[in-house]
């Protein structure tokens, strides 16, 4: 019986932290940067370990840990994980699929009707009396009835489809392989896809092998009047492309939750009135957050008793 068999790694909620300390005789570190620190013994027990953050998780860190055999990450999105370098270890990893995908789903749909509606602009108007002032806002963008196109149409992906295909929109999707849909519309590649529609979503996992999968081409090819959401991470898109055409007029606006240097973004996007910007918060709701964590202890405690894991991704 190990004296820690659970390390408790990134900046973790109090509840869920309490709770897995509850669950399991666990040592806590901020981030990677600080599992180096940890005394000899300690890391000689550690068997798993409860992972939350975007910073990366390599196999230089896993080597403190000759007994690891799991690193539960919070969240479905694993690429600050080197899954690879995990396997190379026999390190299983798991994530948190499918008890998130709503609330991604609502704050996608949440980004483009606010970005068309002009809803940001709308709120300072009548919150600080421009509204009588000067009057209604300038006429703003029809959503619904339009033409989306989702790229990766995965978990989230579907969700945001099931919901935009409810506001009347003709849904057009790319995936690296046509789905079975309710009719919609497959396209092999993503530029071909952008010039079909108005709306362009985002839904791709992130990961070196989708770096910047939307390209220059892609963004350029939705045209004047298209509009961009992104919530899977600020990896799948040329960024640098994506604020040139939004200062150049060549795309509308864009609704986004991720960026690349996440929380330090690029201080080109302030000083756009075409955007949207969230601060990464699609699966932030108390609930959950909540399911999240407890599909991660569900993880843990089942590695820890030598049981089959729930949601394995390697
Ligand atoms: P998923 O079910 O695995 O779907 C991912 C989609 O990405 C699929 O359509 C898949 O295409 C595509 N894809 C995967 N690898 C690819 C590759 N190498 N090249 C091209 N396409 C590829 O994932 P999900 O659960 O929907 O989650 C998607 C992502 O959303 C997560 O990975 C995470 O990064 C992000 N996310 C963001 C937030 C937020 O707070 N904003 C919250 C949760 C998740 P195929 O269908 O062809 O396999």
């Amino acid at each position: 019986m190990s004296r820690t068999p659970l390390l408790i790694a990134g900046a973790f909620d109090a509840a869920d932290k309490a709770r897995l300390e509850a669950a399991h005789p666990s040592a806590y570190v901020a981030g990677p940067e600080d599992m180096a620190s940890l005394d000899n013994e300690t890391r000689a027990s550690v068997r798993a370990i409860a992972y939350k953050g975007h910073k990366p998780l390599g196999g230089e860190a896993m080597d403190h840990f000759p007994n690891l055999g799991l690193i539960a990450n919070f969240g479905v999105g694993y690429d600050a994980i080197d899954v690879n370098a995990a396997s190379a270890r026999g390190v299983k990893v798991t994530n948190t699929p499918d008890v998130l995908n709503d609330d991604v789903a609502d704050l996608a749909v949440a980004l483009l009707l606010a970005q068309c509606r002009n809803m940001i602009a709308g709120d300072a108007r009548a919150r600080t009396g421009q509204w009588a002032r000067e009057g209604e806002l300038p006429l703003n963008r029809k959503a619904s009835g339009s033409s989306v196109g989702i790229v990766g149409l995965g978990r989230i992906g579907r969700e945001i489809a099931d919901r935009l295909a409810a506001f009347k929109m003709d849904i057009h999707y790319h995936a690296r392989s046509e789905k079975q849909t309710p009719g919609w519309t497959y396209y092999a590649d993503v530029v071909s896809l952008a010039q079909a529609v108005d709306f362009l979503v985002i839904a791709l996992v992130g990961g070196p092998a989708t770096e910047k999968y939307v390209t220059r081409d892609a963004i350029e090819a939705l045209g004047p009047r298209g509009v961009i959401v992104n919530i899977s991470r600020g990896t799948t898109i040329d960024e640098a492309a994506l604020l040139d055409a939004l200062e150049t007029g060549k795309i509308a606006g864009a609704g986004l939750d991720v960026f690349l240097n996440e929380p330090n973004i690029d201080p080109r996007f302030a000083a756009l009135d075409n955007v949207v910007l969230q601060p990464h918060q699609g699966s932030g709701t108390v609930e959950t957050r909540r399911a999240m964590a407890l599909l991660q202890l569900e993880n843990v405690t089942a590695h820890l008793e030598g049981q089959p894991l729930i949601t394995p991704v390697n």
